[in-house]
């Protein structure tokens, strides 16, 4: 039987491992260490380990580990970047695991470097059996930033499974679905001039404006259109974030900029939407001299959902003893769907905690999330 290092002392070394991911680049740091460390262990299990090397940036890298041949099967998925940290309101080192009161301290924690000293002592109990379908462990870079590992996955097909489950912290409560997230910006360029005369210039607030009344009846509109009782804001939002914009009360404001977070349901098609609301908006601005770009500032996270009635929804259910819910936060959902994965969300630890200084997985959830995904993988995997 092959050896695994305690939980631990994994989850120690893993949290131990910088790898943030931030679309800032002066923070922005490498996940391969994470990995490297993932896929000793998992060789060392007998795992069929391959490092995937992003196309435009080496220092980062998925890690795809199969044990077991055929067709079908389970995917356990997670990423190994964590969010940027606030040194200051940490009060322990948040890349040294800390335990107080039965919590485990330090950054990634629960959300989630966790996950996998929990999936790999799941999967040590099916290494002497015959599997009828394998078992495979995904890790990946930049969720928290750009979900360019989960993309690449998706646009180079490289993951073959039945079921999949992304074990962000979910306090073991099996989530089917969560809302697109789309960050935009809205920028408005007109001509200065001196305040005294309106037709030396070509005032972008002025036209600001009138963008405002349309986002704000375009979302009302999508509301009206849209609703999901399954979520707790059951309709579409968009807030208007920040706006930045002029110089001067006594010049003609030339230039305005507006981001927005738009937040669509599962089924509605994100492309589409931001293209008539960038249709609606150059109509609006088409009445004044001023021009409009909208930009996303990364690839949109679209919509996730899977059926709740879905197999692996109800088997999660059951054995956890929490019923199938929906998250207000995004996930690599729909990228391992896009694989013809029916996946869930499923893990250890309270999403409150994720993104937070003093972040920690309750030790009291490791035990339940591993059994649980011995019984996944019972189901799914063995003959
Ligand atoms: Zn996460």
């Amino acid at each position: 039987m092959a050896t695994l290092p305690k939980f631990d002392e994994m989850l120690a070394t893993l949290v131990g491992e910088p790898s943030v991911s931030s679309t800032t680049p002066s923070i922005d740091r490498s996940n391969l260490r994470v990995i490297e460390h993932l896929a000793n262990w998992l060789d060392g299990l007998g795992f069929n380990t391959q490092l995937m090397p992003l196309p435009d940036n080496p220092q980062k890298a998925n890690l795809i580990a199969r044990f077991g041949d055929g067709e079908g099967g389970l995917v356990l998925a997670g990423h190994t970047d964590t969010v940027p940290y606030d040194e200051k309101k940490w009060q322990s080192d948040p890349f040294k695991v800390t335990e107080a009161n039965d919590k485990l301290y330090g950054l990634g924690t629960c959300d989630m470097k966790g996950f996998f000293p929990v999936a790999l002592q799941a999967v040590t109990t099916f290494l002497d059996q015959p599997l009828k379908a394998p078992i495979t462990i995904v890790a990946t870079s930049d969720e928290e930033s750009s979900m360019a590992g989960a993309r690449y996955l998706a646009e180079s097909q490289s993951v073959q499974a039945d079921y999949a489950i992304i074990g962000e912290p979910t306090g073991l409560q099996p989530i089917y679905a969560h809302k697109g997230i789309a960050f935009l910006t809205i920028r408005l360029q007109g001509a200065s001039g001196h305040s005294s005369n309106p037709d030396l210039g070509c005032n972008a607030l002025d036209s600001m404006y009138d963008v405002m009344g349309e986002l704000i009846r375009f979302r009302t509109e999508l509301a009206e259109q849209n609703q999901n009782p399954a979520f707790e804001v059951h309709i579409p939002t968009m807030n208007l974030g920040c706006m930045h914009a002029g110089d001067s009360p006594n010049r003609i404001c030339s230039h305005a900029e507006l981001q927005i977070d738009l937040r669509l349901l599962p089924g509605m098609d994100t492309h589409a939407t931001i293209e008539m609301l960038s249709s609606r908006l150059q109509g609006v601005v088409a009445r004044c001299e001023t021009t409009l770009e909208l930009t996303t500032h990364y690839p949109p996270i679209p919509p996730f959902e899977t059926d709740k009635d879905n197999d692996l929804v109800q088997t999660l259910a059951k054995h956890s003893g929490n019923p199938p819910g929906t998250v207000a936060f995004g996930t690599e959902g729909h990228f391992l769907q896009r694989l013809g994965m029916d996946t869930v969300v499923f893990g250890p630890g309270s999403i409150d905690q994720a993104h937070q200084p003093n972040e920690f997985l309750a030790r009291d959830q490791i035990e339940p999330a591993t059994e649980i995904l011995r019984h996944v993988i019972r189901r799914y995997c063995t003959a």
